[in-house]
């Protein structure tokens, strides 16, 4: 079975509610008029339920089945778009200057939406499927905060599934892999105290600059000569502020970025490294260095089973030569990764076609990938819950 024909009549539909979404990108947990919109286009579908306000401003659709009772599962999707000024200059591009849908969340939502519309319609499983579209997936942890407010209890859902869009993965292929396909994030921000003076008298300072330099340097030894070069770790710093003047020595500098792993146990020798040069440093220039070390997302993993059943549909729709079952992971961060450390289930990667990388100013959610997105979305639920 290629593309469902419903889901491709259904494209020019669903493109249309995705173009709206686009224009109207929205941060983090505001995402008020994209959830007033999800909730809008829900009632209409005649979905049998449908809660606000779960993780602050997540919104989930239940679905029932016309097969009678069964098992729940959840569908997710993320609405929130980023503080990244758009350079597309597509007719819908972004009414709000410095936001856009640079992550494709946009498409994301629109799926889900464009599949509540074909189940609701069609009801051909036993049981129940709840649409989750969730806030803050770019930092805010709006997964997380949904799961805390007892979303899986409150809907009975057993198990959850998570999709999204891979710029240069052609238009209908998927990519998936059982275990982590995400990594786990931190951010850790580093204060060096100098002690100022004159440019030209170095000898009365403590120089945080020529501190941090070698700082930066030595953190690289991190990935490089502690951890076992077959793991996956990425420690990549991205600010280093320091100084105000052409011949002042500043008294303090801030270095802050990212650490990114597969494992605890690489995640833990990464921030005991971080600590260990950074207390060696100070102690080596007579100083103090301070490490504020923040765990965030965690390692999204895919459970082994699940993956197995989720590249199955994905071949029904796609054929089994367009779904990639071992992808490598990718080092990026997800939120998902709360919801599939409460539930088993799976999360694919659907292609985008050859556009700009996520998070650049000139990407586009692609419009041709709606109706394979759609399609995987129905088939899992009506594989999943097969009356
Ligand atoms: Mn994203």
């Amino acid at each position: 079975m290629p593309i469902l024909n419903r889901a491709a009549e259904m494209q020019d539909e669903v493109a249309g509610w995705r173009r709206q979404l686009h224009q109207q990108p929205e941060l983090n947990f505001d995402v008020f008029k994209t959830a007033d919109f999800v909730t809008a286009r829900l009632r209409e579908f005649g979905v049998d339920e449908v809660v606000t306000g779960l993780g602050r401003t997540g919104v989930v659709g239940v679905i029932k089945g016309r097969h009678g009772e069964g098992r729940t599962i959840g569908l997710r999707a993320d609405m929130d778009a980023l503080p990244i000024h758009e350079v597309t200059g597509k007719p819908y591009q972004s009414q709000t200057p410095g936001v856009m849908h640079a992550c494709g969340h946009d498409g994301h939502t629109a799926m889900l939406l464009g599949a509540a519309k074909y189940l609701a319609e069609t009801r051909n499983f036993a049981g129940s499927v709840a649409v989750i579209f969730q806030p803050a997936e770019e930092g805010g942890g709006g997964g997380n905060e949904m799961v805390k407010d007892g979303m899986m209890e409150r809907f009975g859902i057993e198990r959850v599934f998570g999709m999204h869009n891979m710029p240069s993965l052609p238009v209908g292929q998927f990519a998936l892999r059982p275990g982590p396909i995400m990594a786990a994030t931190a951010e850790f921000t580093i204060g060096i105290k100098g002690r100022g003076g004159h440019a030209a008298m170095p000898h009365t300072t403590i120089d945080p600059i020529m501190i941090g330099s070698q700082l930066v340097a030595a953190l690289q030894t991190i990935v490089s000569r502690s951890a076992d070069p077959v793991e996956a770790l990425v420690v990549t710093v991205t600010k280093f502020h320091a100084g105000d003047a052409y011949n002042v020595i500043p008294d303090h500098a801030e270095i802050a970025g990212t650490v990114r792993t597969l494992k605890k146990e690489v995640a833990a020798l990464a921030e005991r490294r971080m600590r260990e040069i950074s207390a060696g440093l100070a102690a080596a220039h007579g100083t103090e260095i301070t490490v504020a070390y923040d765990a965030n997302y965690p390692v999204t993993v895919n459970d082994a089973e699940q993956a197995v059943f989720a590249g199955d549909v994905a071949a029904v729709v796609a054929g089994e030569p367009n779904v990639h079952r071992a992808m490598p992971p990718v080092m990026g961060g997800e939120d998902f990764s709360y919801m599939l450390e409460a539930r088993p289930g799976a999360f694919i990667f659907i292609g985008n076609g050859d556009s700009a990388s996520l998070h650049h100013p000139a990407y586009d959610f692609n419009d041709e990938a709606i109706a394979h997105g759609m399609s995987y979305w129905i088939k899992l639920t009506e594989t999943a819950l097969a009356a």
